[in-house]
């Protein structure tokens, strides 16, 4: 059972918050090691995990799984207002928004998005790439993080590939405002990227090791390293999982 994440204009100067911390490191994709602070949104439209066959779970399930976690203890809805008022307190020139899937959110996301821009900040989306973005949020220093899920996932394909989506953010790829992530946890899993890659024209592309320990996530990273390099694409590690495995909050 999912979150049910109300758009309605009653509610439209807060967010469903999972968590908010920082400053820590971006731990993935082309601005892994910069500092951050990450806000965390409640709820996922997919169920990475869950699936048959599937080969990797869902790190944070505790942002959508309501059949394992309480709804009412893991999330809150937070004015708008107090998020900015926090992100700025914290002198860091990024700020993460990630999830869950933010984009069910992200009427209520722009507000908070413009007032962090308006300060010189930078800002991240990741997202799953399912859900169109709106144009208020395709804005200068504004960066999709886009991270479409393989079958390893064990979510249908009709549910986690979704072409209108994926069109939008491989234009805006190519204005410089995303780029693409693919969880990996094999060399074979590559073959399964390059047919996505080629269907959608998305690019650049980055690969990153599935895992949620570090032992795990180096050994991959070592076996993906020259196909990767062979590809032409590139590579993130997990940085927050090489160094605090999977503490929440890093
Ligand atoms: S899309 Fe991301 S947050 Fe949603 S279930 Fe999959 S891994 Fe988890």
């Amino acid at each position: 059972m999912r979150a049910h994440i109300n758009e309605t204009a009653r509610h439209s100067h807060s967010l469903w918050v999972s968590e908010r911390f920082g400053p820590t490191f971006q731990g993935e994709g082309p601005s892994a090691g910069r500092q951050a602070v990450f806000v965390r949104l409640l709820s996922c439209n997919l169920d990475c995990g869950r699936g048959e066959g599937a080969a990797w779970s869902c790190d944070t399930p505790y942002t959508w799984d309501w059949d394992r976690f309480d709804r009412k203890a893991e999330g809150r809805r937070v004015p708008v207002r107090d998020l900015v008022s926090w992100i700025l307190d914290r002198r860091v020139e990024l700020m993460v928004i990630t999830g869950g899937e933010p984009l069910l959110q992200q009427r209520r996301l722009v507000d908070l998005v413009v007032q962090v821009l308006a300060e010189g900040r930078r800002v991240e989306i990741e997202t799953n790439g399912t859900v169109v973005p709106l144009s208020d949020l395709c804005r200068a220093n504004v960066t999709f993080n886009v991270s479409p899920k393989l079958s390893a996932s064990g979510v249908a394909t009709s549910r986690r590939v979704v072409d209108e989506p994926l069109r939008v953010f491989g234009r805006l790829a190519r204005a410089g405002g995303a780029v693409f992530k693919f969880v990996v946890t094999c060399q074979a899993e590559l073959d399964e990227v390059a047919r996505l890659v080629d269907a959608h024209a998305l690019a650049p592309v980055w690969i990153m090791p599935a895992g949620t320990d570090a032992d795990v996530v180096l050994r991959r990273a070592r076996e993906l390293a020259e196909p990767v390099l062979a590809r032409g694409w590139h590579l993130t590690p997990r940085l927050h999982t090489l160094l605090w495995g999977d503490a929440r909050g890093r």
